[in-house]
This record gives C-alpha cells, structure tokens and sequence, in this order.
C-alpha cells in the first residue's frame, strides 16, 4: 500500500508559468512585480486593510511583536496549547509570556483564562486560530477594548477561517500568516503581516527591510531586520490564492468524510463550533483516553499512515516553563491526532484511514 503522508501541497494552476517568469526576466530576490500582486490579492482575499509579505511566519509573528512596540516588561497572553513560533516570538522582543489555557469544544484559547491571567503589565494578547478553527472574537476583542490591550492574531494555521463571517487576521492590531509547505496555501517557506492601519503597516515594512530612510540612501534610523520574501516565493503564492477555493472546498469535504466515517467510537473530530468557518488546517481526532493515543499512531503508521500527534503545551518545556498548571490544555494535548489532511487525498484513502482507525478499536 501506498504509504499515506500527513500533508502535500497542492501545486497547481499557474505556478510553473509565475516561478519562470521569475526565472527568465531575473528578478528571483526580493523586488519584482509578483511582491506586490501577492501582498495585494491576499489583502482583497482576507479582507484587510493591507499586507506585507515576509520570509516565514515566525518572523511575521515578531515583526508584528516589534512593531508594536512590545519588549522587555511587556507581558503577552497567549495560549500554552501552541506551536513553539507563538511563545518565542514573544521571548525574542524581551517580553514575558503568559500562557492561558484552552477550551475542550474548540481547542481554541479559553476567554476566562485569559481575564484571569491580565495584570498591571499585560499590554497585548497573542489570539493563536489553532488547526484552522477560530478564537472567540468576540470575547477577545472585548478583553482588549475594556483592558485597553493590544491584538495580535496568529492565524499561520487558519487561512480560510471565519468568526461570524469576518475572515480571522480582521480583528486584532495585527495579523500573521504562516506560507509553510504544510499550511493551506504555501510558498514552500513565507508569511505574512496584516496591520490595522497605514502607519502601523509602513512601520512593519521598514523594519522588515533593515529600517532604511524613505528619502536618503543607505541611512538607517531604526534598528531594524531583513525579513524580506522573494518574488519568486511571491509568484507560487499568488499561484496559490488563484486555486484556493478548490484547496478550501476539498478540505472542507476531506473533514467531513472524516467525521462521518469516525462515528461511534470513543473519539471525536475537531469540527466547527458556533457561528464560524473552520478552515480546517488539519483533520484532527481527540480520543477519549489518552492512553490509547500513542498506540494508535502505532497502529496507523504500521499501515502506512503517517500522523502527527498535537502540540504539547509550551508551558512545560524547558526554555519557556512555567510552574502552572492549564489542565484543559495538558488534556487536549495528550488527546490528539492530526491525520492526514491534504487536499488532494482521495475518498479511497479516506476510507483506508478510518477503516484502520476502526479495527483498532475492534
Ligand atoms: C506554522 C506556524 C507558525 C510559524 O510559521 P513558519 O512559517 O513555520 O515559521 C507560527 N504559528 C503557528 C500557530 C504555526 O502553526
């Protein structure tokens, strides 16, 4: 049997003719026409104010960070139920992490927690759209306008996902984007910065280009990074926001075919909860017994099937532990398993998975 991985980008429509047009009129680093085209589709896609592109979405996290000004005495919430980027982003300003725990039904971070965990220093809360579901805005945003906080969204896995409509990246002071060659859309590695308005995006657009003066040559007045993308990850990006609503539409059906084939065992599939659009970045499972969750990655791979089990909780690793304890987030963590989530993923492979999933049970 073939075997069947967790993820596969899907690399169609006018990426070869893009990257050659790159190739053949020479502009492969970081100025040519396809920057700008990217950065704007993807701005008139999400629905924001403007976009700035980058090299990965981790440095797109601490440009937003940095921008923003938080640094050394800033604490910043954010969940413990995370992928690492999110945690260290904060330590590299010099800020302070300070983890929340996570809501069983939604994976998302839980609202209470966060209320619980502000202080006198808490200037911003880190929203992380985990596996494509999204955070409560509502909640969130309201946290910050009645504590006077700042906003950022890590949406690197929820491209495509909607809180009441709005696509997430919307709500906060800024956003960011992951391009990973996992992610829903790709440029093999890229990110992207959204900012709530136009001094806080040219501000993210000097630094990420070693802070130079708009009006006088190699002068840098800040300290700054190059955090710049290539034109030629822009142009398979572009490719990318071209075909994106068949790569969305064929997720959508893949998590479907996933929670019906699942039904009635001693599992649950991480589905929409509430008036939103999960994009669903990966298909996960959350078992009810977490002892059985290693074994049946065992059981999995041993029938070809690669998985991936979920991001344990930031909070108790070694370079950003914190002697607390999240216990939704300790549970969910030890919980779950992201299958294989593609686009391209066929109904016969689908049916492959569950069935394998089902005889462990039997
Ligand atoms: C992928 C990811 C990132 C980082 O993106 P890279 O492009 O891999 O640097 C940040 N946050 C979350 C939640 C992610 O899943």
């Amino acid at each position: 049997m073939e075997p069947i991985p967790v993820y596969r980008p899907r690399l169609t429509g006018n990426v070869v003719a893009y990257v050659n047009e790159c190739l053949s009129s020479g502009w492969i680093s970081s100025r040519g026409e396809f920057i700008p085209r990217f950065e704007n589709s993807f701005a008139d896609y999400v629905g924001a104010f403007g976009a700035t592109s980058v090299s990965n979405g981790t440095v797109a996290l601490h440009l937003a960070l940095e921008a923003l000004g938080i640094g050394r005495g800033d604490e910043v919430i954010v969940p413990s139920f995370t992928y690492i980027a999110s945690v260290n982003t904060i330590l590299q300003t010099g800020a302070t992490p300070v983890y929340a725990d996570s809501l069983e039904a939604t994976l998302q971070v839980d609202p209470l927690s966060i209320a619980s965990a502000i202080t006198p220093r808490t200037k911003a809360i880190m929203a992380v759209h985990l596996y494509g579901h999204p955070c409560d805005m509502d909640a969130i945003a309201n946290l910050c306008k009645t504590h006077g906080l700042l906003l950022i969204e890590d949406c690197a896995e929820a491209f495509g996902s909607r809180w009441r409509g709005k696509h997430v990246g919307t709500f906060g002071d800024a956003a960011t984007f992951s391009f990973f060659g996992n992610k829903t859309i790709t440029t093999g590695e890229g990110g992207m910065v959204l900012a709530r308005d136009g001094e806080l995006m040219e501000r993210c657009r000097r630094l990420k280009s070693q802070g130079v003066s708009p009006d006088r040559e190699y002068w840098h007045d800040m300290l700054a990074f190059n955090y710049r993308m290539t034109n030629i990850q822009a142009a398979v990006g572009l490719s990318q926001l071209e075909v994106v609503e068949e790569i969305l539409r064929d997720k959508w059906k893949l998590a479907e075919r996933y929670r019906d084939g699942l039904l009635g065992l001693p599992l649950r599939t991480h589905d929409a909860v509430g008036e939103v659009t999960h994009s669903h970045w990966m298909c996960s499972i959350i078992l009810d017994d977490p002892k059985e969750r290693d074994a049946l990655r065992q059981h999995l791979a041993e029938n070809g099937i690669e998985t991936r089990p979920f991001f344990p909780p930031t909070h108790l690793m070694p370079h950003c532990r914190a002697e607390i304890s999240l216990p939704v987030a300790e549970s969910i963590s030890s919980r779950g398993i992201n299958l294989p989530s593609f686009p391209d993923l066929t109904e016969g492979q689908t049916a492959r998975i569950c069935a394998v999933i089902k005889s462990f049970y039997d």
